[in-house]
């Protein structure tokens, strides 16, 4: 059996990384086993969903990599859907509801202060046709419930280990709104039925609808996927992420100038065994992914953490990869200078000040007028990659000053600036032309 996946995203906003561990997490187990991705775009609800949000949606996944092998919209199956309910209809499974919103709270009210669960209470499933007729004519419309079997439905999920849900203790679920509206509960089973799904992946706040959707695929005749449910993420102080995700957008951490390995081997691996490390793509991410790994305990997404991965990316990406984002920023300095500077980089962009360093203009920072005339006439006409040990050699000969008091004012004068890639590397680029107006005080 070959493995066949979904991310299944609702276009009424953008991705945030709360999801797109959902889809990471899809791909990576598909892709680990040779098996395939499919884009499902959950867009029953016509009103919220937007081509925006899906083009969005589309970017964003190109963006980290995550490719998928097949494609659908709900919004173009409702006939599979209209089909499946009128099974369902006529097995007894699926059945009209006139109670309104009113009406439910205050028995729920009643349930609850008798010490009873809220349960809908299945009222609709006595209703004779005359009853219903005379809803009708008022101007009703009905919903639909789900008749739940009311069992122990159990299976073995991938994260969880053996998982029950006990249908006795949940209402029948609405999977029909009284506007026509197919809820996601429906259309997901018969999609994933109709795509041969074979593994729902997504987060533990779909386990008591899985017992539901559990029951619909055997009342559709299935078959039944497994499912995995994944341990929800919270932030660096261990608290639930689910209200702040929309502050936590892909879109925006790609303007923030995150990597896309960066993102995904952060997302990838939080609350897995393997090392918080930045992984070398994201097949490799794949082919090291295993279920196997992932405790029950919430994953921690911190920043600080991506941040490092970033820097992790960075330091580590050769001249070849770097190339073309060098030329796009006009950043380009050759391989030497790249190698030099890329251990000094939190984000690409930071290239462009790197790049501003040697090429200027920089506006000198001289403290001592005498030191800096002391070093420019002991500064060496070799410029070769010699130069910064010959040259410091000598202008602690003719100064007396040595370490930090020999290298800071040197580094002040020549980049403008307290902090900075290797001056070794940076100094015979800068040449000495620049060198020498830097000493004399000019911008250059
Ligand atoms: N559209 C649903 C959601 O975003 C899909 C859930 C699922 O994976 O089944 O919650």
């Amino acid at each position: 059996m070959s493995v066949k996946v979904r991310f299944a995203p609702s276009p009424t906003g953008r991705l945030h990384v709360g999801n797109v561990r959902t889809a990471l997490v899809n791909w990576m187990f598909a892709k680990g086993q040779g098996g395939s991705f499919v884009l499902r775009i959950d867009d029953t609800d016509l009103a919220r969903s937007t081509p925006e949000f899906e083009q969005g949606i589309e970017d964003d996944l190109t963006w980290l990599g995550l490719v998928w092998d097949e494609r659908y919209n709900q919004s173009k199956r409702f006939d599979r859907y209209e089909e499946a309910a009128a099974r369902l209809k006529a097995a007894g499974r699926l059945y009209a509801c006139y109670d309104t919103s009113e009406e439910l709270d205050r028995r729920r009210k009643v349930q609850l202060s008798r010490g009873l669960p809220p349960i809908y209470d299945r009222a609709a499933l006595a209703l004779t046709e005359a009853e219903k007729a005379a809803y009708e004519a008022e101007g009703r419309k009905p919903h639909w419930r789900f008749k739940l079997d009311g069992r122990r439905v159990a299976w073995e999920d991938l994260a969880r280990g053996h998982a029950e849900v006990d249908t006795t203790s949940m209402s029948d679920p609405v999977l029909i709104r009284e506007d026509g509206l197919f809820l996601y509960t429906l259309p997901s089973v018969v999609d994933d039925i109709d795509m041969a799904i074979t593994h729902v992946i997504r987060g533990e706040d779909h386990v008591t609808n899985t017992g539901a959707q559990i029951e619909i695929f055997e009342a559709l005749g299935g078959p039944t996927p497994a499912f995995a449910h994944m341990p929800l993420l919270v932030g660096a102080d261990g608290q639930a992420l689910s209200k702040r995700l929309g502050s936590l957008s892909i879109a925006e951490m790609r303007d923030q100038g995150y990597e896309p390995i960066a993102i995904t081997s952060h997302l990838g691996r939080i609350g897995t065994s393997d090392p918080l490390e930045v992984g070398a793509s994201i097949e490799a991410l794949g082919a090291g992914f295993s279920f196997s790994k992932m405790g029950r305990s919430p994953a921690r997404y911190d920043t600080a953490d991506l941040d490092r991965l970033n820097a992790q990316a960075l330091h580590g990406m050769d001249y070849a990869t770097a190339r073309p984002r060098l030329a796009e920023l006009d950043a380009d300095l050759g391989e030497t200078f790249w190698n030099g500077v890329r251990g000094n980089l939190q984000k690409f962009r930071d290239i462009i000040e790197m790049a501003a360093i040697v090429r200027g203009p920089v506006t000198p920072v001289i403290e001592d007028p005498a030191f800096a005339a002391a070093a420019l006439a002991v500064l060496p006409e070799m410029f070769d990659e010699t130069l910064w040990p010959v040259w410091t050699a000598a202008v602690k000969e003719a100064t007396g000053a040595k370490g930090k008091a020999l290298f800071m004012p040197l580094r002040m004068m020549i980049t403008g600036q307290a902090h900075g890639p290797d001056m070794a590397t940076l100094a015979p680029m800068i040449g000495r032309e620049r060198i020498v107006k830097r000493l004399g005080g000019e911008t250059a």
